[in-house]
């Protein structure tokens, strides 16, 4: 913050002033923070405005209070030996001689604001004003857009053509529900608030605009969380005539870049896992790298056992550090949590002395699988291990949850870590009618070589679809598109949607494809989840200048609310359930 931010009505900010200022005279505007009454005739009040806090003297006769809005006329001097505060930047320099002008007077505060505030979230929202005061927030909304500035600053560079696309649109297939819009000059009939602007980049595509890029809003109507809210923001990318690679190093060099900006270093060039190796090693296709505790294979250690409990296609397992003083009901409760994730049960041991394995099922296990358990897991004495033997899905997943459970750092703690994951399956599940279902989306483009399998075997087609990871948060995903109309009918037919389906809801996509669709790939990563780990918020909440609550509420307006009658005749709506109590 090195701009001059004087205005008509300042001369400097209350933070940025130092020693070296002394004798300056100065007047600053801000928020009456403290007020310490000193001695018969002066007050102490640290005045705020968001670059930081200065201490003014005034009369005590002045009367201001707290959050009131004030300008400070006075003269920059040191303080006084011995009351140096070296815990504010500040600290060192006070304003004395100060004239007061209240510019307005203010209701007390539903809260301090400082950060160590406790008010509960929903007063927080209902306040937002008054909470965005607060120097974690101001820091907060500040990192983001410098966040935003370094990626806009990164796609420039890399010929990135930034382009706006539609709000009120026809459905995203990304697999949200949608938020409608009612048209009132069409009754009856919907807007759909895009779930990203999927479509529109790659329509811009075959407009020859070659590299797109947009800060995003997007909207999906699922259930909140501290990774989600109903719309959010996202770095949406498109490149034609570009692969995978060539995306990834576009949107390598807009993240590291925004990492720099925010944290002052930039990291190192983001290492690469495939989607298999994700799940046999982490047991999530969002590895968290902070830490180790990788999944192993002890299937082979199994293979000739006589203990039913292991009798299974596969058995993995993990090493827990220092987890042998678990209690035995913090044991039962990762087994039901285990079983609860979809596996038949969990076992554990104990490491001790030895070291030796301790735990329900040691006794069984012959002397050559106890050893083969230890080598492979690499635990030693004091630590806990966990295996599942299942089938390999299974396996992984219940132990990726585990290993999560037991080990992440919050999310935005500790080093960053990123991770493209690669290779995804081209399709995960089945939907209602025993299809499977996009594992991406519809528009990705299998390998070339996976092609033939989409008719014998669709679960082994890998797709040309990437994810970016950090910190166990899937930032972002992306793929190379399917650009030719052959492959994409056979991808619908796969996915049980009809030419007539398809024609319905994308026809104008696909008809845009019959006019000369250049090859293309993309990307789009979430910049509040960026911001808010750069941030160290373990909550996209607190980079977002006015999220919703968990229950999608808006404290601060009231939002949602009931429409009037008249409103609601114009659109041409009746509502049929009425509003709750
Ligand atoms: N539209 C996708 C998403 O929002 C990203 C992409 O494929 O570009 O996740």
């Amino acid at each position: 913050m090195t701009q001059n931010q004087s205005t008509t009505l300042r001369t400097h900010l209350c933070g940025v002033l130092r020693a070296g200022d002394a004798g300056t005279t100065v007047r600053l505007c801000g928020w009456v923070g403290r007020r310490r009454e000193h001695g018969e005739h002066l007050a102490f009040v640290d005045l705020r405005d968001h670059s930081g806090i200065i201490q003014c003297v005034i009369d005590n006769s002045v009367d201001v209070r707290s959050e009131w809005v004030i300008a400070v006329t006075g003269t920059v001097r040191p303080r006084p030996d011995g009351t140096v505060n070296p815990g504010l930047d500040t600290g060192e320099i006070e304003i004395g001689d100060c004239t007061v002008e209240v510019l307005n007077e203010a209701e007390p505060p539903p809260f301090p604001v400082d950060d160590r505030t406790d008010a509960d979230e929903p007063v927080r929202l209902r306040y937002r004003y008054v909470d965005l005061r607060r120097p974690r927030m101001q820091r907060n909304l500040r990192l983001r857009a410098r966040v935003n500035a370094a990626i806009r600053a990164a796609m420039d560079r890399q010929g990135f053509c930034e382009v706006e696309t539609p709000l009120l649109w026809a459905p995203t297939p990304e697999g949200s529900r949608e938020f409608s819009v009612p048209a009132r000059l069409h009754h009856g009939s919907f807007y759909a608030l895009p779930q990203s602007p999927q479509l529109a980049k790659q329509l811009l595509m075959v407009g020859g605009v070659d590299r797109y890029y947009q800060i995003a809003r997007c909207l999906r109507d699922e259930d909140l969380r501290a990774d989600r809210q109903f719309e959010f923001t996202q770095l949406d990318m498109e490149a034609s005539f570009a692969t995978q690679d060539d995306v990834m190093g576009f949107v390598t060099e807009a993240v590291l870049n925004a990492a720099e900006a925010a944290t002052g270093e930039r990291p190192p060039d983001i290492a690469r896992m495939t989607w298999a190796d994700a799940l046999d090693r982490y047991g999530t296709d969002k590895p968290d790298l902070r830490f180790a505790m990788e999944l192993v294979d002890l299937t082979a250690a199994f293979a000739d056992t006589g203990v039913k409990a292991f009798a299974a296609p596969v058995v993995k397992a993990i090493g827990v550090p220092g987890g042998a003083s678990f209690t035995r009901s913090r044991l039962d409760q990762l087994t039901e949590q285990a079983k609860r994730a979809g596996a038949s049960g969990l076992a554990w041991f104990r490491v001790t002395a030895g070291p030796a394995l301790e735990g329900p099922l040691d006794r069984f296990l012959s002397e050559s699988e106890r050893g083969r358990v230890l080598e492979k897991t690499g635990a030693g004495e004091g630590d806990l291990i966990l295996a599942v033997a299942d089938v390999y899905r299974t396996a992984c997943t219940v132990l990726g949850m585990l290993r999560n459970a037991l080990g992440s750092p919050p999310v935005g703690q500790g080093p960053h870590r990123y991770v493209w994951v690669t290779d995804f399956p081209m399709f995960d599940g089945v939907d209602a009618s025993g299809n499977p279902q996009a594992a991406h989306h519809p528009f990705t483009m299998p390998y070339a070589e996976d092609l033939p399998l989409l008719d014998s075997d669709p679960a082994a087609v890998r797709s040309q679809a990437y994810d970016l990871v950090l910190n166990g948060w899937e930032l972002g995903s992306g793929s190379v598109r399917i650009h030719r109309s052959d492959i994409q009918s056979k991808v619908f037919a796969t996915l049980g949607i009809t030419d007539a389906d398809a024609e319905a809801r994308f026809g104008f996509l696909l008809g845009a494809f019959r006019y000369g669709a250049p090859p293309h790939a993309g990307f789009a990563f979430g910049i509040d989840r960026l911001a808010a780990i750069l941030a160290g918020e373990e909550n996209i909440r607190e980079v977002i200048a006015y999220p919703k609550t968990q229950s999608g509420a808006d404290p601060l307006t009231g939002a949602p609310s009931p429409l009037p009658a008249a409103t609601l005749a114009e659109l041409g709506i009746r509502v049929v359930v009425p509003p709750g109590p």
